[in-house]
């Protein structure tokens, strides 16, 4: 068998690896083991035109990288977040939105981030380890299995995949970069379905205008000078503002790809009118387009979010300068599911709950 790591799960081998472990089976078995987990999006337990004893022999050697450990939802469930345990008991966090017409999966790509941008709760709590192919992958088929077997959506309709959950994907790229070949070959989704959100990691910027696919690129900008940057988003001492211009530049012309630039906007740090002419100044040249999030709460960042009428302003105010900003409407802030707000503690949550319990008597 091919070499696969250390306890591989069945998420974390390609089509051919599957089909080394099958062999001595009839052809037509890897058809249908394959067919029925990324196609038909079935747990391998209900794969029923393939014999019991093969999918168990199958489970047994490849057991699951994921047990779901809770399920909180929101927004008149429209919004679920699953917390998975990884087999080694770290704890990852993934998000799935409906909407009317499609059905949006945020997925993580490691366990807690390197990052420590100040004011994102992954950031906080620091970096434990990468997401293995497997552990990536499972997030989406675990969660597209959870959806409610009427939901047609997250069955076989359009999906889209951000890797916008824990962790920084481009630190991680070997894994990201297959399960996103995964997704695009064996479940069908397009390039265009498919996001990766870095906060500017330029090595792997590049990687990505050389691979074959082209997804989107949203990049966690925040400030657009060096100053701010460095202070909230300490990776920009690495890679700062101009380098990754020029690194957003090639992606463009590569892929011919409309970039993302997310902004958080944060009271009183970044939301002045003199942060939105910086960020115009920024974002023409690459033609890329603004997605402005009021800046949701996490336990170790102390500032507010700037007021709706501000944002309205800096949105305004962008505009007027050329660019094109949308404001993002959050979703599930109540359950800790809102951009920055993964960090797959238990304890936290429970902690609140019961800060709140006692508040309301
Ligand atoms: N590391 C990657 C993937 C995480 S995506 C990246 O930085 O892009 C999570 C998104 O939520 C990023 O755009 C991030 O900057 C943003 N974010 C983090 N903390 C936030 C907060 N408290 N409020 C609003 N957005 C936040």
């Amino acid at each position: 068998m091919a070499d696969i790591g250390a306890d591989p799960s069945l998420g974390d081998l390609s089509r051919a690896e599957l089909g080394e472990l099958l062999e001595g089976e009839p052809a037509y078995r890897l058809d249908q083991v394959w067919e029925g987990l990324y196609r038909q999006r079935r747990p391998l337990a209900e794969i029923t035109n393939v014999p019991k004893s093969l999918r168990r022999a199958i489970s047994e050697l490849l057991p699951p990288a994921l047990t779901l450990v809770r399920t909180q939802s929101a927004d008149r469930g429209t919004t679920t977040k699953h917390l998975w345990s990884l087999r080694d008991g770290h704890l990852v966090e993934s998000v799935l939105m409906r909407y009317r017409d499609r059905t949006t999966l945020c997925i993580s790509s490691q366990a807690g981030c390197a990052m420590a941008c100040s004011f994102c709760a992954t950031g906080q709590v620091g970096f434990d380890r990468n997401l293995s192919v497997g552990e990536i992958v499972e997030q989406v088929l675990g969660t597209l299995q959870q959806a409610s077997s009427t939901d047609r959506a997250a069955r076989g309709g359009a999906i889209n995949i951000v890797f916008m959950g824990m962790g920084e994907p481009l630190a991680n790229y070997e894994s990201v970069w297959a399960a996103v070949e995964r997704f695009h070959a064996d479940m069908g989704i397009g390039a265009r379905h498919i996001t990766v959100s870095t906060v500017g990691v330029i090595p792997g910027i590049e990687r990505m205008a050389k691979a074959r696919l082209p997804v989107n690129l949203a990049v966690s900008l925040h400030a657009a000078n060096d100053r701010l940057r460095n202070r909230i988003a300490p990776i920009n001492r690495t890679y700062p503002l101009r380098d990754l211009a020029r690194a957003l530049t090639d992606y463009r012309r590569a892929k011919r790809r409309r970039i993302s630039l997310e902004w958080a906007m944060i009271g009183g740090v970044n939301d002045t009118d003199r942060d939105a002419a910086e960020l115009a100044a920024y974002t023409r040249p690459l033609a890329a387009h603004v997605n402005l999030i009021p800046l949701n709460p996490t336990p170790g960042y102390s500032h507010e979010p700037s007021p709706a009428e501000r944002i309205e302003h800096f949105a305004a105010e962008l505009s007027s300068l050329g660019v094109n900003a949308t404001v993002r409407r959050n979703r599930g802030t109540s359950i800790d599911a809102a951009c920055g707000q993964l960090r797959a503690d238990k304890l936290v949550s429970i902690r609140k709950g019961s800060a709140r319990a006692r508040a309301e008597r």
